[in-house]
C-alpha cells in the first residue's frame, strides 16, 4: 500500500539524502529491524516480524502554528522519500512544549499535509503520533539514565549554569553537583516530578563533557520544571523533556530510519547519538538507531517562513487571518487557489542541498502558473469595465458565440457566451486618442472581439469628469469567429468582453505578494514596514455567465488576466467570489 497518493512530479534527480539512503539500503543496514506493529522500546520490537516499510522517515511538527511553505518542502522531502523507497513517512506531532500549542493547530496541520496529497497509512495502519504520548517512557528512559550515571539533577540556578557554562573559547566548569550518587538525583528527579520544587529550581543534565568545543555536549538540560497545562495530557506532568532529549527518543521509538532535519541542528547531532547509543546499550530501544540528516531550510524572497512572526501578522491583524490568500501558509495558499501539485512541482524543482541559499519568489509562481495552465479551465472576466454599444447589432436580439475551455485540451470542449448589443469590455481596451503601437479600440480603428465579431469604434462618450461612460461601434455581421470567411477582415487587436444584460457581476479580489522588499525586514528594519500596500485590491468585475456556477475552489484562467479561485469560505451557493492567485506573467522581475 503506498504510503501517500502522489506521484512524482517529475523523474527525480538524485541528491546527497537519496545518496545515503541507497548506501543504507545497498549494505542492509535495517535488515534487522523488526516492528511490533507500534512505536515502543526495545521491548516492544524484540522478537517482532521484520519491518515491512524499507524506510520510516517522519514529519515532525509542534502544534504551535499553520504550516508554511517551508514545511511543505520538508513534507514533499520526507513523504516524497518514504513512497519513492516502500517505506512510510510517520505524521508526528513534536508536542512536548506545553505552552504554546493548541488543537486548531494540530488540526490545521494534518489538513495541510493531507491537501498537499500525502497521507501516513501503511500497511492499513495509521502512522499519527504524538510525542506526549511518549512523556511515560521517557521519564523511565531517565531515571535509567540516572541509575547508568549518565545524567544528574543540578541544583544550580539558572544564573550559576550560565555562567559555568564557558564560552566557544574557553571550557566550562563542572557543577558540583555532577559527581553525586545517582540515588540522590534519583530522589530529587522525582522530587521534580512530584510537584516539590519550584520552576527553574533544579533540572536533569546530560554528564558528558564539560569542556567539549561543542556547547550542545555541556551537560545540556533534558528535564526541567514547568508547570503548564499540556494541550493533550493537561496537569499530568510538572515537568518536560527539553526537546533536544525528546526528539532522538520519539524517532528511535517508531523506529525512524532517517531523521531528516534543518541546518541549524547539526550541532546537535553528537547529543542525538550520545543519547541513543546509551539507552541502545542498556538495551532500553533497539537497534539499528535512527540517525539524523541535515539539510538546508527554505528561504524565500518576499515573504517570512517564521512561526513567530506570521503569528504576529495574524494578531495584529495585518492580514485576515491564518488563510489570509496573501499569508504564505499552506492555509493561505488553498484559499488563495494555489495548488497541491504546484507545490510538489516547487519542492522538486528546488531540490534539497547541503548549504542555505535562497530561492526566488518567482520561482514558486513559475511553477503555479505552469500547473494552473495546463488544469484550469479558460473563462471570461472583465477587470475594469467600460460599456461597449454596438450601434448596428439588433436591440433584443442576443446570440451564442462559442469559446474553448482550454486551448491545448480541445476534449474539454467548449462553452456558449451570450452576445448582444451592449457588452463589457475592459477601460483599458480603448483610447480616445491611441498611442503608438495600440491596436484595441479607438475611433476608426477595428479590433476582434474573441470568439466573437469584429467591429469598429465609432467613437464615445464621457461624463462631466471626462471620463468614457461608453465606447461606440458597428460591427460586421460576416466575421463571428468559427463561421466561413470569418477571418477575412485582418485586424491587429483581439480583446474580450462579456454581454451586459448576461455578466454575473461579483467581487474579486486582487492579491499580490505581502511584502514588497525581497527580504522583508533585512538590514535591522522592522519587517512590518516592507509590507505592500497593494497586496490586496477589491474590485466589482463582470464576469461570464458561466462563472456563477463555479464550485468553491474551482480554478480557472481568466484570459489576459491570470489564475483565479472561487473562494472556498467567501462564496456562497450560485454566488462565488474569486481571487487571483497569480497574474499571467511575472511583474516583479526587474527589466533588465
Ligand atoms: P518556524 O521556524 O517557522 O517556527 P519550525 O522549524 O519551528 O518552524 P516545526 O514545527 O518545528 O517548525 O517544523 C516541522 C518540520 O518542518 C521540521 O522538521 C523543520 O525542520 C521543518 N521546517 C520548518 N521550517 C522549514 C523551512 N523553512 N524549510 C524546510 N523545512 C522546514
Ligand atoms: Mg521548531
Amino acid at each position: 500500500m503506498p504510503a501517500s497518493n502522489t506521484k512524482p512530479a517529475a523523474p527525480h534527480v538524485t541528491n546527497f539524502i537519496r545518496n545515503i539512503i541507497d548506501a543504507d539500503l545497498a549494505k542492509g543496514a535495517y535488515a534487522t529491524q523488526t516492528w511490533g506493529g507500534r512505536p515502543g522500546p526495545a521491548k516492544v520490537h524484540a522478537g517482532a516480524p521484520p519491518d515491512p516499510a524499507k524506510i520510516r522517515t517522519r514529519f515532525p511538527p509542534e502544534p504551535n502554528g499553520y504550516l508554511h511553505y517551508g514545511h511543505a518542502k520538508s513534507i514533499c522531502l520526507n513523504f516524497g522519500l518514504a513512497r519513492d523507497y516502500g517505506g512510510v513517512c510517520h505524521m508526528r506531532f513534536d508536542d512536548t512544549n506545553p505552552e504554546k500549542e493548541e488543537q486548531e493547530y494540530v488540526d490545521s496541520i494534518l489538513d495541510a499535509v493531507r491537501w498537499l496529497g500525502f497521507d501516513w497509512n501503511f500497511n492499513g495502519a495509521d502512522n499519527l503520533y504524538y510525542a506526549s504520548d511518549y512523556f511515560d517512557f521517557m521519564y523511565e528512559a531517565a531515571e535509567y539514565l540516572i541509575g547508568a550515571g549518565h545524567v544528574y539533577v543540578d541544583r544550580q540556578s539558572a544564573e550559576e549554569m550560565r555562567a559555568n557554562r564557558g564560552t566557544l573559547t574557553e571550557a566550562g566548569t563542572n557543577s558540583p553537583w555532577r559527581d553525586r550518587a545517582a540515588a540522590e538525583s534519583l530522589r530529587d528527579f522525582r522530587e521534580m516530578r512530584d510537584g516539590r520544587h519550584a520552576d527553574g529550581s533544579m533540572v536533569l543534565r546530560a554528564k558528558i563533557d564539560m569542556a567539549s568545543p561543542n556547547i550542545n555536549l555541556r551537560d545540556p538540560a533534558i528535564y526541567r520544571i514547568k508547570r503548564a497545562t499540556h494541550h493533550r495530557t493537561g496537569d499530568k506532568w510538572c515537568i518536560y523533556p527539553m526537546y533536544t532529549y525528546a526528539h532522538p527518543i520519539e524517532d528511535a521509538l517508531e523506529r525512524v530510519t532517517h531523521s531528516i532535519c534543518t541546518l541549524e541542528f547539526e550541532d546537535q547531532r553528537p547529543f542525538y547519538d550520545w543519547l541513543l547509543e546509551r539507552l541502545a546499550e542498556g538495551g532500553v530501544l533497539a537497534r539499528p538507531l535512527p540517525q539524523q540528516i541535515e539539510f538546508a531550510r527554505l528561504n524565500l524572497t518576499y515573504t517570512l517562513l517564521s512561526k513567530r512572526k506570521l503569528i504576529e501578522l495574524v494578531a495584529d491583524k495585518y492580514v485576515d487571518g491564518w488563510d489570509d490568500p496573501r499569508m504564505p501558509t499552506l492555509a493561505g495558499a488553498r484559499r488563495r487557489g494555489f495548488t497541491p501539485e504546484g507545490l510538489r512541482l516547487f519542492a522538486d524543482r528546488i531540490g534539497v542541498a547541503k548549504a542555505d541559499s535562497w530561492i526566488d519568489m518567482s520561482v514558486l509562481e513559475d511553477c503555479m502558473r505552469e500547473d494552473l495552465n495546463g488544469r484550469a479551465e479558460r473563462r471570461i472576466a472583465v477587470l475594469d469595465p467600460v460599456r461597449l454599444v454596438i450601434d448596428n447589432y439588433p436591440d433584443g436580439k442576443q446570440e451564442e458565440c462559442f469559446a474553448p475551455n482550454h486551448p491545448q485540451k480541445p476534449a474539454l470542449g467548449k462553452r456558449a457566451m451570450p452576445f448582444s448589443n451592449e457588452l463589457w469590455i475592459e477601460r483599458e481596451d480603448f483610447m480616445e486618442t491611441p498611442s503608438t503601437g495600440y491596436f484595441r479600440l479607438y475611433p476608426g480603428g477595428k479590433v476582434r472581439l474573441r470568439y466573437g465579431f469584429v467591429v469598429e469604434c465609432t467613437g464615445c462618450e464621457k461624463n462631466s469628469q471626462g471620463n468614457v461612460t461608453i465606447v461606440h461601434c458597428q460591427y460586421d455581421p460576416a466575421t463571428k469567429s468559427g463561421t466561413p470567411g470569418a477571418d477575412k477582415v485582418k485586424v491587429k487587436g483581439n480583446i474580450h468582453w462579456v454581454s451586459a444584460q448576461h455578466a454575473y457581476q461579483s467581487e474579486v479580489r486582487l492579491y499580490d505578494r505581502l511584502f514588497k522588499s525581497p527580504h522583508p525586514g533585512a538590514a535591522a528594519r522592522d519587517y512590518r514596514q516592507d509590507l505592500n500596500p497593494d497586496s490586496r485590491k477589491v474590485i466589482t468585475a463582470q464576469l461570464e455567465p458561466a462563472l456563477k456556477n463555479a464550485r468553491p475552489e474551482e480554478r480557472f484562467q481568466f484570459e489576459r488576466h491570470g489564475y483565479f479561485v472561487a473562494d472556498r469560505i467567501a462564496s456562497k451557493a450560485g454566488a462565488p467570489i474569486f481571487n487571483r492567485a497569480i497574474t499571467l506573467r511575472d511583474s516583479w522581475s526587474k527589466p533588465g
